[in-house]
């Protein structure tokens, strides 16, 4: 950490900061220049960033030199973290995600029956998709928007899991429904909308369930890992990091996809990325191109949505694919991923 002094500082206001850095069992470096004198901080600097430095008579500003993550970044650990999904019974098999397959998860915005869920779960694992998505409990901005079938949900997802043998992610809003999601789920999602929610991370620590953690609406990339960093140091290392799209001045789409978050995430962590192009941008139209790029971005897995008939989904049906649209996407993708040594599904 460097403190960078203000250019009327005091030898008081100096000596003062430099007595509090070495209370705090840290050593001062000071360096005077001709123009500004700073301080820099050596040691574990963590310690440094519990205090409130800037309010220091004297101090113009500070900057971090180490990263705010510790256990999320790419130096805590050399190696990609691969995701393992072990096979859900006979009819099912082994999904790893990070590996060299792009591993895809599709299926409706929210579970609104059996029967659909039959169907379209059906229709996408005989696309290639690995993993079979679905809110039962959903995040919606209005109250008065179908707010998914509960437990209900849930008990629809388990059995189209046990009849497909198709590993299932499913989002918890509610600390109080962890032990419920994390029983029935492969994997339990996070939303947007509770990336921050500090106390749901936490308990999600405790669980032995991978986490896929989407991005909020209009968080940093520094904020995702943070994020990452809260359930990982609960105990949590399995995290599958999502970009859905972020709040921008763009109108035209209903996110901006952020798709140099791939690449950004790739650089500072070593935990796999997802790329969610149905919720980044809410046009069907555009689904398959920001999928591909997602994959020629180096994302390792994608979220896409599917809906037997779109018209009359309970929600998110203009974003919605076709199951057949859905099978030519998948097909399409398999170009781009081979060109970057990757390959789609269970092709
Ligand atoms: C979802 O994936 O079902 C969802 C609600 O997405 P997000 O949290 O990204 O809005
Ligand atoms: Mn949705």
């Amino acid at each position: 950490m460097i403190i960078v002094l203000k250019r009327d500082a005091t030898q008081e206001e100096v000596d003062h900061i430099i007595a509090s850095i070495q209370e705090w069992g840290l050593e001062a470096d000071i360096s005077r220049g001709k123009e500004q004198t700073v301080i820099g901080i050596l040691g574990d600097e963590s310690v440094a960033r519990n205090k409130p430095l800037e309010a220091f008579p004297g101090v113009d500003h500070v900057m971090q030199v180490q990263k705010p993550y510790k256990r999320a970044s790419a130096e805590f650990k050399a190696e990609p973290t691969k995701i393992v999904i072990p096979p859900v019974n006979s009819k099912g098999r082994e999904i790893v995600i990070g590996g060299e397959e792009i591993v895809v998860s599709a299926g409706p915005c929210s579970v609104e029956g059996r029967d659909m869920l039959v169907e379209i779960a059906t229709k996408a694992k005989a696309a290639g998709a690995g993993i079979l998505r679905g809110g039962a409990f959903k995040p919606r901005s209005s109250p008065y928007s179908f707010q998914g079938l509960g437990v209900d949900g849930v008990r629809f997802l388990t059995d189209v899991r046990a009849e497909l043998g198709m590993p299932i992610v499913t989002e918890v809003m509610d600390t109080r429904d962890v032990e419920l999601i994390e029983e029935y789920s492969d994997i339990i999602q996070v939303g947007a909308r509770n990336m921050q929610n500090f106390s749901l991370l936490k308990v999600l620590g405790g669980t032995d369930k991978p986490i896929l953690l989407k991005r909020g609406l209009s968080n940093t990339i520094e904020e995702l890992l943070m994020s990452a960093e809260y359930i990982m140091n609960s105990g949590n290392d399995r995290i599958i990091l999502c970009e859905r799209g972020i709040r921008t001045f763009e109108t035209y789409t209903r996110n901006t996809l952020d798709l140099s978050a791939v690449a950004v995430i790739k650089n500072e962590s070593h935990l796999p990325v997802m790329i969610d192009p149905s919720h980044g941008t809410g046009i069907r139209a555009l689904i398959e191109p920001m999928a591909r790029a997602g994959i020629a971005a180096g994302a390792d897995a994608l979220m896409i949505e599917v809906h037997n008939n779109p018209e009359e989904a309970f929600s998110d049906g203009p974003q919605s694919l076709l199951p057949e649209d859905f099978a030519k996407l998948m097909q399409g993708l398999e170009k781009v991923a081979g060109a970057v040594n990757r390959r789609i599904g269970g092709r």
